[in-house]
Parts: C-alpha cells; sequence; structure tokens
C-alpha cells in the first residue's frame, strides 16, 4: 500500500468504527471518518489529527439516498476514489436478554439496506489497484445461518440461503420483506427466524448472505480492478451497542476488520466470514 491510499470508515465517530479509522489511520491511510451527525466526529477527528494522523470528516447517514448521494459525489471530487470501505454503521435495540421487534424496519434498513446501499453507491468509486480495492461488512455472528443456537429455523429459506449458486440478492431482499410484513401483522414469533435479537439477527444474516452475493459478483474482475469484500463479528464488544456490557474493547473488536482490510494480496480471501483473525462458517 502506499502512503496516499484512502480508507471510507461509516458510523466512525465511536465504538468499534471509530477504532477501525485510528488503527487504519496508524497505517498510514487516510481515513475519512463519517457519521450522522457532523458534530460528533469533530472531537475523534480532532484526537486523530492530534496524534498526526491522517483524518477528514464528512456527513454520512446511511438511511439517507440523499447522504449517501451528497457523500459519494463529495469523495469523487475530492479524493477521486477509495482503496477501502468499512461498512460498520449499525443498531440494535435489544440489550441483555430483550428480544424487542418494535425498531425492527429501522433495525433492518440500517443495517442490510444501508449497508447494501453503501456497497453500491461507492463500488464504482472504489479505485483500481494490484493490490486489488476493499470492502469489508461489519457483521455478527447472531447472524450466522448455520450457528448451533438462534439459527433460522426456516428450513427451506435456509437451505436457499446456503447454496451460494442460488443465493441472490432478491431472494435476500425477499426474506427479510417477509420478516418486516410479519413484524407488522405480529405473526413473525411462529418460530420461523431466530428466537433472540431477531430482528438484528435477521439485519445481520442478510448482510451476510449479500457479502457473498457481491463476492460472486466482483469475482471476475480482472487483476488490477478487484474489489475484495469479506464480513466480520467483531465479537461481544465494551461499546454503547452493549450498554458497555462486553467482554472486550472496541480497539479488539477493531483488530479482525483491520486486518482483513489489509490482507496481502497473496493471502487474499473473497466471500468469507471472519472472526479473531479466523475464517468460519456462515
Ligand atoms: P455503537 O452503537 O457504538 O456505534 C454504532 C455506530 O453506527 C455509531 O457511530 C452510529 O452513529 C452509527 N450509525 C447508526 N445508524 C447509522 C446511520 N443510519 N447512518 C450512519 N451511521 C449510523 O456500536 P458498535 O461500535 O458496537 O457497533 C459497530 C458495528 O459492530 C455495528 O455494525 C454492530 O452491529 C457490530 N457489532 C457490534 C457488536 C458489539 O458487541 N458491540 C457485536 C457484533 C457486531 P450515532 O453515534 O449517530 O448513533
Amino acid at each position: 500500500w502506499c502512503s496516499a491510499t484512502t480508507a471510507v470508515v461509516t458510523g466512525a465517530n465511536k465504538g468499534v468504527g471509530y477504532e477501525i479509522a485510528r488503527q487504519l489511520a496508524l497505517h498510514g491511510f487516510k481515513v475519512i471518518l463519517t457519521s450522522r451527525d457532523i458534530n460528533n466526529c469533530l472531537q475523534p477527528q480532532k484526537s486523530l489529527l492530534e496524534q498526526g494522523l491522517n483524518a477528514a470528516i464528512h456527513q454520512l447517514d446511511i438511511l439517507s439516498l440523499e447522504s449517501v448521494g451528497q457523500f459519494s459525489q463529495w469523495i469523487h471530487h475530492n479524493f477521486g476514489g477509495i482503496d477501502i470501505l468499512i461498512n460498520n454503521a449499525g443498531v440494535n435495540f435489544n440489550l441483555g436478554s430483550d428480544n424487542s421487534i418494535e425498531f425492527a424496519e429501522t433495525v433492518v434498513e440500517t443495517n442490510y439496506f444501508g449497508t447494501k446501499r453503501m456497497i453500491r453507491t461507492m463500488l464504482p468509486l472504489m479505485k483500481p489497484s494490484i493490490s486489488g480495492a476493499r470492502i469489508v461488512n461489519v457483521s455478527s455472528r447472531l447472524g450466522r445461518l448455520n450457528g448451533r443456537r438462534n439459527r433460522l429455523a426456516d428450513t427451506t429459506l435456509r437451505q436457499q440461503l446456503n447454496d451460494e449458486d442460488a443465493l441472490s440478492e432478491e431472494l435476500i431482499d425477499s426474506a427479510v420483506t417477509k420478516f418486516l410484513e410479519e413484524v407488522k401483522e405480529g405473526n413473525w414469533n411462529s418460530g420461523a427466524w431466530p428466537q433472540v435479537f431477531t430482528d438484528y439477527s435477521v439485519s445481520k444474516l442478510a448482510v451476510n448472505a449479500f457479502t457473498r452475493v457481491m463476492a460472486r459478483e466482483l469475482g471476475n474482475r480482472p487483476e488490477g480492478s478487484k474489489v475484495y469484500v469479506n464480513c466480520y463479528c467483531p465479537g461481544w464488544v465494551k461499546t454503547g451497542m452493549t450498554g458497555w456490557a462486553g467482554n472486550i474493547s472496541a480497539e479488539e473488536a477493531a483488530d479482525t476488520g483491520v486486518w482483513l482490510a489489509l490482507l496481502p494480496v497473496s493471502g487474499q480471501v473473497m466471500g468469507k466470514f471472519f472472526a479473531e483473525r479466523r475464517e468460519i462458517s456462515f
């Protein structure tokens, strides 16, 4: 990597996102910290600049088409493109043993559709390079298809999502749309969906599946214009999202994301799921 390479991190004003941005900056990247409220990025940027690191900021609400559009234009005009995109922004309204689905729409819209919107919008701006551009989606083990606990009990849907060749964006969209319809109708609790942190798990399951779809789509690109896309679970992290109840720090949680973003070309992977620097199953 040359020193002028550029990385964008969504939801970088705090938590895991800020740490990923900080660690990428320590590796010599120009990092663009984004936040839905630009004021929340001022202090994090100041802190990075004081450490002699290269950090710019911009407003970005991944729920808003307009905001994502303005951001991509700003990137285009000011940087020409980017080398790394870290899709970290996410929400979860469950804490402890709660299983609230009151905010299911916001959760799915942000975590899945927002992430997808960022990938689709930023892809044309991913710079071609020998080392390949990188997309890292911050996901969760709660979205595992084949985990022993909390998995999708709808076996037909699980098989479809497991079938790499048949997997499609349309299938994922229709699955999450069905979930949201069932939430509205009040019959989501039929046992088909993950039983813990249900809306969040569905959203991350969709992020994981979309990572595989993108990997297939981008896998055929010729050397020099490759974009490597993978996802990872940061672990249970002491951040606002868990009410600071996790068992690792944001610094530790950022490690695998940064490692994935910086993997050398020789060790590159595509469309895989990681935790603690190891591949795990979907
Ligand atoms: P935080 O709640 O600390 O940070 C979440 C970040 O996402 C904040 O910057 C938040 O902005 C931002 N965000 C939320 N909605 C939007 C939006 N619409 N547009 C742009 N930014 C948005 O959580 P964590 O740092 O813990 O989580 C980071 C990622 O890691 C998430 O994707 C999460 O799902 C995932 N993860 C976290 C785990 C944990 O144990 N903490 C476990 C597994 C996965 P704002 O400050 O404005 O709210």
